[in-house]
């Protein structure tokens, strides 16, 4: 069972065309608004909740046609993380000027690989828009074929320098794999099956590692984040990009409880 972003992967397809130029925060918008209006009381909330938007610390306007590297990209996630977690978000890149101007093309700065977990939706906790993360999901981050070429289609023709793999704490998915070791348990005769083969090996290497039962599932979380980064390195399209330019493939886990995102 996988579930990928609602780009169908198109290995023929030409590069996207440029996109116009990005209008970032909500403001413009929120005046054309306001004078819409004609002003009043309306207009004058309007036009506090657009002063928020630019408050100390917003996002510098990304200019899509200036790739980022992967060092800078990692920067905006970590940075936006931190707004999330502060619980100061700015929504950045989800004004209609955005929509519209990415009608043409994409150009998204980070490919994401993460649960399929309905608490870690990636551009909400990495605050950021549309078009800016490249994201395939599935639960437990395992990989099969979709997810894969997915993947292998954002860095090979979209071109973005970073990919994060994204577990977090309480992961369902091994702890059903955990659970699915003991005496007593039966397949479920479902694809959910193939999830739990897909996670097993991360928690048998947790075991190795001598993680108690207690805190099984908790170091299998780390260690299956990691063992899918090692994949992604070694798959021939991602090893081949990164020959030609910079590609760096990293793992994260997310904390349901701190909304924090730590890079391993
Ligand atoms: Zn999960």
């Amino acid at each position: 069972m996988t579930a990928t972003t609602d780009e169908a992967p198109a290995p023929a397809a030409p590069p996207p065309a440029a996109p116009a130029a990005r209008r970032d925060d909500h403001l413009p918008d929120r005046r054309e608004a306001l004078f819409a209006l004609g002003g009043g009381l309306l207009g004058a909330l309007v036009a506090l909740a657009g002063a928020k938007a630019l408050a100390p610390g917003a996002p510098e306007a990304r200019d899509d046609e200036e790739p980022l590297g992967a060092r800078e990209a990692r920067e905006r996630l970590v940075e936006g993380n931190e707004r999330f977690v502060a619980g100061e978000p700015l929504h950045p890149d989800q004004s209609t000027t955005r929509r519209e101007g990415l009608a043409e093309g994409q150009h998204p700065f980070c490919a994401v690989l993460s649960c399929a977990d309905s608490r870690v939706p990636p551009e909400v906790l990495f605050d950021q828009g549309l078009g800016d993360l490249f994201v395939v999901r599935s639960a437990g981050q395992v990989l099969d074929s979709a997810v894969l070429g997915s993947l292998q289609y954002g860095v090979e023709h979209l071109e973005v320098p970073l990919l994060v793999v994204l577990g977090h704490t309480e992961c369902g998915a091994v702890a059903a794999t955990v659970e699915s070791r003991r005496p007593d348990a039966e397949p479920t005769g479902t694809d959910i099956d193939a999830l739990v083969a897909g996670i097993l090996p991360a928690v048998e290497e947790a075991e190795r590692f001598g993680a108690h039962e207690t805190e099984l599932a908790e170091v299998a979380v780390d260690v299956n984040v990691e063992l899918v980064v090692e994949r992604l390195k070694a798959s021939p399209v991602i090893a081949k990009a990164s020959t030609l330019r910079e590609v760096k493939v990293v793992g994260a886990v997310y904390d349901l409880e701190t909304g924090e995102v730590e890079f391993l």
